[in-house]
């Protein structure tokens, strides 16, 4: 067998950024491992009956050992039965909001708002359960499917996990199942394609049934119909969540009911679709426009 020297390339690039997600790892890790470095703590207070009021408040951010800050003031709110997609070129701070949010990181500068209680005097523990996270980084673990969609609800019914299999569009994977919910996904999930993978993680958020559901380029790697189908499911579930979406997706996107647009660091625009296609400063419909125009998308490129 003899592999091209590009498609070498191409495997070490792709290793290499699976590496350089380190972040990212810690991300879903956190969510689903309940022995997280903070989590155990009982200091900090929890919320009852939490409405899901989300709201960042000129926060400044630099990453620990950088002199500029990748969030320069950013400030937003996100209310309970809205899902709000938060759009941006690649690099400009989307995943970083992800990582403060879940205070794997503190901001510089700013007060990042739970209900309107700021979330530094909340216990991290209590405040990451609040939270369902899908990322393109998927963690997988060497169990059933049971096992992997009830890390993050132990509680969940088995009829729970097969309608969370069905809203992210494994229904036609899961009948085809002898074992069904006992069937084993290999090794981090390497009996699985990487859209099954992709929506056993969307399954496993939506199994976690917390007040906020973010998806971080979730949907990266499904396709078109399926994807559908998952927006849909989305659209319903923001009767019961906050739902935050961070998409190079049109079709993606538009499942949301207000779209904000970042560039730098720094919210630069903010309102619907149509508002921002038409709006001046032009970064969402560089985003966008041809995307509509062509009915297809143009970014590929994902991180
Ligand atoms: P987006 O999700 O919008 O593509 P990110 O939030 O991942 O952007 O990254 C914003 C900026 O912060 C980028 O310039 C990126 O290189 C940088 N960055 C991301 N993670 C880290 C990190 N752990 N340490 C230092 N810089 C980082
Ligand atoms: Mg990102």
């Amino acid at each position: 067998v003899t592999i091209a020297a590009n498609e070498i390339q191409r495997l070490l690039r792709n290793w290499l950024s699976v590496r350089r997600t380190g972040p990212a790892l810690d991300r879903s890790e956190h969510l689903l491992s309940e022995k997280v470095s903070g989590a155990e703590t009982s200091e900090g207070r929890t919320i009852q009956d939490l409405a899901g009021t989300l709201e960042f408040k000129n926060i400044q951010f630099t990453y620990p050992g950088k002199n500029q800050p990748v969030l320069k003031n950013i400030s937003f709110r996100v209310s309970p039965g809205e899902a709000v997609a938060l759009v941006g070129p690649s690099g400009s701070g989307k995943s970083t909001i992800v990582d403060l949010i879940l205070r794997l990181y503190e901001p510089d500068q700013g007060k990042i708002l739970l209900d309107g209680m700021e979330i530094t005097e909340l216990n991290a523990g209590w405040l990451r359960s609040q939270f369902a996270i899908v990322s393109q980084d998927i963690q997988l673990r060497n169990g059933t499917l049971a096992e992997n969609l009830r890390i993050a609800n132990k509680e969940a019914t088995d009829q729970e996990l097969i309608d969370a299999l069905y809203d992210s569009g494994l229904q036609e994977f899961y009948r085809s199942l002898p074992l069904g919910l006992d069937t084993g996904v290999g090794e981090r999930g390497s009996l699985l394609s990487g859209g099954q993978k992709q929506r056993l993680s969307l399954a496993r958020a939506l199994v976690k049934n917390s007040p906020f559901l973010l998806l971080d380029e979730a949907s990266s790697a499904l396709d078109p119909i399926t994807e559908t189908q998952i927006n849909k499911a989305i659209a319903e579930r923001r009767q019961k969540q906050t739902v935050i979406i961070i998409s190079h997706r049109l079709s993606t996107v538009l499942s949301a009911n207000r779209i904000i647009v970042m560039e730098n660091g720094l919210v630069v625009n903010e309102g619907s679709h149509e508002f921002l296609l038409d709006s001046e400063d032009g970064v969402y419909s560089r985003l966008f426009k041809r995307e509509a125009e062509i009915g297809e998308h143009i970014y590929s490129h994902t991180m």
